[in-house]
């Protein structure tokens, strides 16, 4: 048994598109549920489209609390969802990935495109600079990402990220395990650069 504080926030980075496998859709109905039955509040993109609307009318179904974060530019295009917990209408795309940031105990990516990869990426790179000291996870689902974490693994081996940096993602195939591994989570003692010079002089 694992234990998160409470009140407990997690970012969910996810597709503004389906997949065109119904298991994608099925998966993060599981997710926004498991998480809604924690009591746990999902911060995310603010739109109705794709796997985003899914996990945020799944949630919301279930009685859970979802709090959106959506650009005034893409509040049209992507179709700012209209009932949830609470919205916030940003100016830009840098404004919705702070906040979403500031608003978050713990990020998850969840199957998605660019959109998805940009943002669990940039969040990722924060944590490797001491910029914020929370987790970040990839839930796996249907060995989606396993050629990004292939990846991941081949840039330590090409010595352009140290193990400990690389280790800072979770993965895992399902939401308990992931929720688990949040819970165990202690950020590395020093930022990106401190154990880059230290690793240079050895
Ligand atoms: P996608 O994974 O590409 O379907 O996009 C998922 C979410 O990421 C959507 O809300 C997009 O608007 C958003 N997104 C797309 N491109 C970017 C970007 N360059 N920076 C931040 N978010 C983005």
């Amino acid at each position: 048994m694992f234990t998160l504080n409470r009140p407990y926030r997690i970012a969910i980075f996810c597709g503004s598109s389906l997949g065109v496998d119904p298991s994608y859709r099925h998966a993060v109905e599981q997710v926004a549920t498991v998480l809604s039955a924690q009591q746990i509040t999902i911060v995310y993109g603010g739109a109705t489209v794709g796997l985003m609307g899914v996990l945020a009318d799944t949630a919301l179904a279930v009685g859970g609390n979802v709090i959106g974060v959506i650009p005034k530019f893409l509040s049209a295009i992507e179709i700012a969802h209209q009932r949830l917990s609470e919205c916030h209408i940003v100016e830009s795309m840098h404004d919705r990935k702070t906040l979403m940031a500031e608003l978050a105990d713990a990020f998850i990516l969840l199957p998605g495109g660019a959109g998805s990869l940009e943002e669990f990426f940039e969040i990722y790179t924060w944590a490797q600079l001491h910029l914020h000291k929370k987790p970040c996870g990839i839930l796996n689902i249907n060995n989606y990402y396993d050629p990004i974490i292939h990846f991941l693994n081949q840039t330590v081996v090409q010595g352009f990220m140290s193990q400990q940096n690389r280790d800072m993602i979770f993965v895992e195939n399902a939401i308990d395990n992931l929720l688990a591994a949040f819970a165990t989570y202690t950020p590395c003692a020093a930022p990106k650069w401190i154990t880059a010079v230290k690793t240079s002089e050895t």
